[in-house]
């Protein structure tokens, strides 16, 4: 295995070296101002190469046959909210919505936390510091200083964030910056957290801490968590969704919560990927704020999926995927270490990415949901009142689990399709995307990537290539004369054909043999979306509150 892990290095060596930083040093003066020991030595801005290196040097990754470096990401193989904290200061106190994933801290705590991990940095012998950007519209751009105890990690934020050239790092000033201390745990009765691990944000200092956790998805969540809640003071809608754009310059967005398909839709050999996870809507368009993708690889083909499986090559960083027994063949199916096995790569990695990654005022929008239980329209076209609605939702219903015994849909409503990652109340955002959709007529569409045919364990999730057929068809405009029917209890409008599809799935009725089944799980769908509206019923108009859907009482 060494000999194979040399030859990558060489092959990686020539493959790699377009994708090399220059090597700039970085000013002690500023490892001071970061809190960090003179004695730490620092590796700045290293090449991707590089990085790689220095992760498999220190035992951490191993290189697989098609060249990405591997990882475990540890203890933390997915975000944990419960331990995402902002500090509570004169700012944010009347402006953040406090609640389950807005967790208020005491501004005392973010000392005490930034100096335990200031100390626990300076205490290794080697730390690895890199600076970037976010918002590829420049006049958004914020300037951020990722300063990493793993390499791999400083990889995750080369791939993730825009990486500035090499006159852009002449007179670099952080604007924010992200400490990452995956092996530092915190004691929670010093540190004021509910465990070992946290992810703390304060806008009074502009810093994020990272503790404990060495899942990368905590850095580019954390700061698009922080974008959320300063680009609106801009007359920015910030918006957790993926972005792609037409040889006619056509824009799309696909909104949608983890799972639903918002990277795997996105990337269409037929359209120009500007993003797949974080974008802003400004007067003139949209912008994607990050510089990479971090897909999901469960179950990964390249037949399905051909420009996610191809951007993985040198300089892409799986994680928590094994290889295939005695090989360094990666396995896609192996859910040995978890579930949500990803992948991160720069955007130019996809064939077809807009470069600079920004796009115009979107014509159409999918709301994607991954409905379990088989009830909602695998397409179907909305009013501006029912995208409202199913925008403040935010639905979708997963299969909880994989444990023995546990095999029931579980719904989940998470407002604007993004609750964890926005710290401002939630008709804020919707408000926003209200007046732009009214301003610029657009389009709405509700795509359920799930289930049809019955719920999980009966039906089956929706055909990748069928989805793909119906969000072409309508922004090919091939819906345009179609003939749509009322959905009798969502009241979305349902096309009765679509090319590429076939007929008898467009209406989910029709698509369960047991019709009186069907009509009892939309009900009872119907019930939870009702129930879980009640909150914003006060604060929303009767238009919006009209478009909720009515059960079936017969
Ligand atoms: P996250 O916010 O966590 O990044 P995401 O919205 O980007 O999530 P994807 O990474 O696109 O979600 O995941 C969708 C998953 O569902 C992929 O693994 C994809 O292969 C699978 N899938 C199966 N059927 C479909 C379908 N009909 N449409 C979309 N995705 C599907
Ligand atoms: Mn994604």
């Amino acid at each position: 295995m060494k000999i194979i892990q040399d030859i990558y290095i060489c092959i990686l060596t020539n493959v790699c070296n377009n994708m090399s930083f220059p090597s700039v040093a970085l000013p002690a003066t500023q490892l001071t101002t970061l809190g960090i020991d003179a004695s730490v030595n620092i590796h700045y801005q290293l090449s991707v190469e590089q990085l790689i290196e220095d992760t498999i040097c220190t035992g951490e990754g191993m290189l697989s046959n098609n060249g990405a470096l591997v990882v475990n990401t540890g203890q933390f193989t997915g975000r944990s909210p419960k331990d995402r904290f902002i500090i509570k200061d004169q700012t944010t106190s009347d402006t953040v919505f406090w609640n389950d994933f807005n967790i208020p801290m005491a501004e005392k705590y973010f000392h005490i936390i930034r100096e335990k991990i200031q100390s626990y940095l300076s205490s290794k012998e080697e730390l690895w510091v890199r600076d970037c950007f976010a918002c590829a519209d420049e006049r958004y751009r914020i300037s951020i200083r990722v300063v990493n105890e793993k390499p791999w990690m400083n990889l995750f934020a080369s791939n993730m964030f825009l990486r500035p050239a090499e006159e852009d790092l002449e007179n670099f000033v952080p604007g924010w910056v992200i400490f990452c201390a995956p092996g530092l745990k915190l004691d929670p009765a010093v540190c004021g957290t509910r465990q070992s691990n946290a992810a703390v944000i304060s806008f009074k200092y502009k810093t994020i801490l990272l503790a404990g956790t060495g899942y990368t998805g905590e850095i580019k969540k954390g700061m698009f968590s922080v974008l959320n809640y300063l680009l609106p003071q801009r007359n920015v809608l910030s918006m957790h969704c993926s972005a792609n754009m037409g040889a006619k310059g056509d824009t799309a967005l696909f909104f949608g919560l983890s799972g639903t398909g918002k990277t795997t839709l996105s990337a269409d050999p037929n359209r120009m990927l500007i993003g797949d996870d974080e974008h802003g809507w400004t007067n003139h368009g949209i912008f994607n704020f990050e510089g990479g993708c971090y897909a999901k690889t469960i179950d990964l083909s390249e037949e399905k999926e051909p420009d996610i499986f191809n951007a993985i090559r040198p300089g892409a960083l799986v994680e928590n995927t094994p290889f295939f027994p005695g090989t360094n063949k990666i396995d896609f199916s192996n859910r040995a270490i978890t579930e949500n096995t990803r992948v991160s790569y720069p955007l130019d990695f996809i064939r077809n990415a807009a470069q600079p990654a920004i796009g115009n005022i979107p014509d159409h929008i999918f709301f994607l949901t991954c409905d379990a239980y088989g009830v909602l329209p695998p397409i179907s076209k909305l009013s501006k009142a029912q995208a409202m609605y199913q925008f403040i939702s935010g639905y979708t219903a997963k299969v909880a689990g994989t444990e023995a015994g546990i095999n029931e849909p579980k719904s989940t409503f998470s407002a604007c399709f993004g609750a964890p990652f926005l710290p401002l109340h939630p008709g804020k955002y919707a408000a926003m995307l209200g007046d732009k959709i009214e301003k610029h007529q657009v389009q709405v569409w509700m795509i359920n990537t799930g289930w049809s045919g019955g719920a999980y364990g009966t039906g089956h999730r929706i055909k990748l290539a069928y989805t793909r057929a119906m969000i072409s068809a309508v922004l090919e405009g091939k819906l345009d004369g179609i003939t749509f029917d009322t959905h009798p209890v969502f009241n979305m409008q349902m096309p009765v054909s679509c090319p590429g599809v076939p007929d008898s799935i467009l209406n989910p009725a029709a698509a369960w043999t047991d019709k009186t089944a069907y009509d009892a799980a939309a009900n009872r769908l119907a019930e939870q979306f009702i129930n879980n509206f009640e909150k914003y019923a006060a604060g929303v108009s009767s238009e919006i509150l009209a478009a909720a859907p009515v059960m079936n009482t017969q």
